[in-house]
């Protein structure tokens, strides 16, 4: 159906925040994506400044027969939009905190870091990413493994409850007394559900943490990760830790002492005494000597300092999977791919060791896929788009089948990058609650209003 003129100054005539049409000169900058290799075109924009926004877009949308699509930060950002509405939630930027009973009303325009900062002022903390850049509600509803994961959970076992604009343009509450069954879809589900406006999570009493990361010279990779790989044998779910090979580019953007070297990290985050996190993180320190980092007593309102992720907007192409475990035929097939020396196009090889509480659901149950998973490995390719649909999924691929034997069938959606590979979507949920969720999509978006998900060709 074409959109009118008329149509379309009836949508901004109800809506209190920018309406754009493809070709409108401000339309480039709204959509703007923190992966720069996804330029978004859509049909209409809409900047949602309230609940009611969202609710007219979508009403809008269904009248006109468009798909919905929803942009926060653009961290998730893996295929361009190119037809219907995109909904952007930037501007939805409420925040409160309650200090009694520590929840936390976060609105979806909501970055991690401003929740982070709010929560600190009260002596408490979200369980979060790695990234405090990432939105925190397309995180969460992906579930969410962040720098103490292993001690809390996933990140989605915190929301008590999400207020969500359904396909038929009504506002609803999802949690454990109201659409029960749309709450449990949201808590992992991701996408094809409904467009969230605001969550309530739960905040942790947290004002410190021993935590942080060191870095080590290429020579080093082989003793940093094999000392690694043996602390997390046997590391109480306290310890949250993770490793990644990164090469960093020779350009002049990359800060010294870092450009052009190829660099172990080794980062580390314990929940208690700070005396027993020392004396666990030990054997990575006395691996080799450190050129740079620190670990120690921090506060929580730093956690992001752990991974120290970018936060410039650049072009992502990354592919991430679960593994079963690991143990010493995968370190050493993981040093002849990416140890001193080896020459590929990936210029960050992460591990992370999940368990602990990851492990366990919540009471209720929820969508999360990736429970039984002892590891995540995520690789990112060399940051130039003319490799993102040749070179870097067929590298990815001869990586992958290098390490199948510790490779999990299972995935987590926020880990599994643009679904290029046939079958990563439905391999991101068990089955069964694959299942489960097209059930609850059918049931609140019967005429996929929400088309989910965009797969990379
Ligand atoms: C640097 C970096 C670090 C990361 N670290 C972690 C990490 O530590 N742990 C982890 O689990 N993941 C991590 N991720 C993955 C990240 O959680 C996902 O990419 C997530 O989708 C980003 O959400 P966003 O809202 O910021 O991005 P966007 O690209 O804006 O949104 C991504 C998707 O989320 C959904 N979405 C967003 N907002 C809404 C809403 N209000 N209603 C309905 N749907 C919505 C939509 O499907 C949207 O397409 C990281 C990604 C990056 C790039």
């Amino acid at each position: 159906m074409a959109i009118t003129a008329e149509s379309l100054a009836g949508l901004a005539s109800l809506v209190s925040g920018p309406v754009l049409r493809r070709g409108d000169a401000a339309l480039a900058a709204e959509v703007a994506a923190q992966n720069t290799a996804v330029v978004h075109d859509p049909e209409v924009v809409v900047g949602a400044t309230s609940e009611s926004d969202v609710a007219e877009a979508v009403t809008f949308a269904v009248a006109n027969g468009l798909p919905v699509r929803v942009l926060a930060t653009g961290h998730g950002s893996q295929v361009p939009v190119t037809d219907g509405v995109l909904i952007t939630t930037r501007r939805l930027d409420s925040l409160t905190i309650d200090p009694e009973t520590a929840v936390a009303t976060i609105g979806a325009g909501n970055r991690w870091r401003s929740v982070i900062a709010a929560a600190a002022e009260h002596g408490l903390a979200p369980v979060a990413g790695s990234s405090d850049n990432v939105g925190s509600i397309g995180y969460t509803l992906g579930g969410g493994v962040g720098p103490v994961a292993r001690t809390f959970g996933f990140s989605s076992d915190f929301v008590r409850g999400f207020r969500v604009v359904t396909a038929a343009g009504e506002v609803v509450t999802a949690g454990p007394d109201s659409n029960s069954d749309l709450f449990w879809a949201l808590r992992g589900g991701k996408g094809g559900l409904g467009v969230v406006t605001s969550m309530d999570f739960a905040l942790v009493r947290l004002s410190t943490l021993y935590g942080g990361a060191l870095f080590f010279d290429e020579e080093h990779i082989p003793a940093v990760l094999r000392a690694w790989a043996a602390v997390t044998e046997t590391a109480p779910e306290e310890a949250t830790s993770s490793v990644t090979v990164v090469r960093f580019p020779p350009f002049d953007v990359i800060p010294e002492p870092f450009r052009g070297k190829t660099v172990i990290s080794a980062r580390f985050a314990y929940i208690g005494d700070p005396a027993v996190g020392e004396r666990l993180f030990q054997p990575i320190r006395d691996a080799a000597p450190a050129f740079l980092g620190e670990v120690g007593e921090m506060p929580a309102s730093a956690m992001a300092m752990i991974h120290s992720d970018p936060t410039d907007p650049g072009p992502v192409w990354d592919r991430g999977m679960l593994l079963t475990g690991i143990d010493g035929d995968f370190v050493e097939r993981f040093l002849e791919i990416f140890g001193p020396g080896r020459e590929v196009p990936v210029i960050a090889a992460e591990l992370r060791h999940l368990g602990g509480a990851t492990a366990r659901d919540v009471p209720e149950g929820s969508a999360v896929g990736g429970r039984g998973a002892a590891y995540t490995f995520v690789m990112i390719g060399v940051p130039d788009p003319s490799l993102f649909d040749t070179v870097l999924p067929a590298v990815a691929d001869g990586i992958t089948a290098q390490l199948s034997p510790w490779v999990w069938e299972e995935n987590n959606i926020n880990f599994a990058g643009g679904l290029s590979v046939p079958g990563s979507f439905e391999a991101s949920w068990p089955s069964a609650i694959f299942d489960r969720l097209a059930e609850v999509r059918r049931h609140y978006d019967p005429t996929h209003v929400f088309p989910y998900p965009d797969r990379k060709r």
